[in-house]
This record gives structure tokens, sequence and C-alpha cells, in this order.
């Protein structure tokens, strides 16, 4: 008789487990990155860094990031590759109008479980699409000046808070904004 009970009881159990299971597929899937971002790079220069300099480092006039322009000066740089700085997912892929012009956004998973994401902007040109996933070195698109605005360079930021506003690019307030310099060299 106990037998019989623990077998019940076992597929009992086993069907509970079961239907759990496909609750859960059903309404709370766990969403598992297509790529991991080990390892973070440069956005420029092929080998990083190679032929550019930091314009206007995080933090300098309240800057949000960090300036990345061609030692060249100018438009020397305009049209130039840009890497991204990390395996991740882009979120974001287009104009954001005058000041920022063409703008990516890139979502980073880490093995830690925690996420960053990297904003590029003033693109000439944009070459990935929302949704895509892109590896470390992958090209997102070209060096730019946002329609003219300011002499070609790329604007390079990173965020600790995903999906925030976008913002103006300046502020006293650093809340959610990572040093990506920093970020990158104890990244790499
Ligand atoms: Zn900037």
């Amino acid at each position: 008789m106990r037998l019989f009970s623990t077998i019940f009881l076992s597929i009992l159990l086993f069907s509970c487990k079961q239907d759990n299971s496909l609750a859960q597929s059903d309404s709370n899937e766990v969403f598992i990155p297509v790529y991991y971002a080990d390892t973070f790079e440069y956005p420029v220069g092929n080998p990083p860094l190679e032929g550019y300099y930091n314009a206007q480092g995080f933090g300098r006039n309240n800057h949000l990031g960090d300036d990345w322009n061609g030692v060249g000066g100018g438009n020397t740089d305009l049209g130039d590759p840009v890497y991204s700085i990390a395996n991740g997912l882009v979120v974001y892929a287009e104009d954001h109008g005058p000041g920022w012009g063409n703008v990516v956004r890139v979502v980073h998973y880490l093995k830690d479980s925690t996420q960053v994401e990297s904003l590029y902007a003033h693109f000439d040109e944009i070459m990935v699409e929302v949704g895509d996933w892109v590896r470390l070195g992958d090209q997102l698109g070209t060096i730019g000046n946002a329609n003219g605005i300011y002499p070609a360079h790329l604007h390079l930021e990173i965020r600790d808070q995903i999906g925030m506003d976008i913002g103006g690019g300046y502020s006293r307030n650093r809340d959610g904004f990572l040093d990506p310099t920093n970020f990158i060299e104890r990244q790499k």
C-alpha cells in the first residue's frame, strides 16, 4: 500500500512540476543574451586609439562622455569606422535631431548579470538596426559631424542605468553615467 502511495505521489508531483514549467514559459520567459560582453575595447582606431585623442574627457565641462577625435583635427576623421566596444544588442539606431545627429545605443550583458549601455553619437552613417546583435569590434557606423554642427568626432557615453532618456550630453548630475575610458580600461 505504501509503495502505491509513493508512486501516486510521485506522479502527482511530476504533473505539478510540468504544469509549473509550462506556465513559466508562457508568462515569464527568462531572457538569455545571444552574446555576453566579456571584454571591452575602444570604439575608434585600428589598432584601438591609433590616430585618435580624447578631445573632451568625462567630467570636463560636465561632459557625460568622451569625445574621440582624429589627431589631424577638423573633419580629417569624417567617415572613419566606429566599432562596438563589446558584444551587445542594438536598442536604438536613428537620427535624434539637432545636437545629437545619428545615435546608436547598444546594451551589453555582462556575465555577472549586470548590464551597461554604450551610446555613440554624431554618426555620418548608421550601419546597424535595432534588434541586431553585434560583437566586439563590429562596425556600427562612421564618424560624423551631426549634420555639420561640429568638427567630426565620436561622442561616446557608457551608462550603468539602461534605457535612460538620451539627455543633453552634459550635466553636473552623473547618476547612471560611467567614465568610459576608466570603464574600458578595467574591462579590457
Ligand atoms: Zn561629447
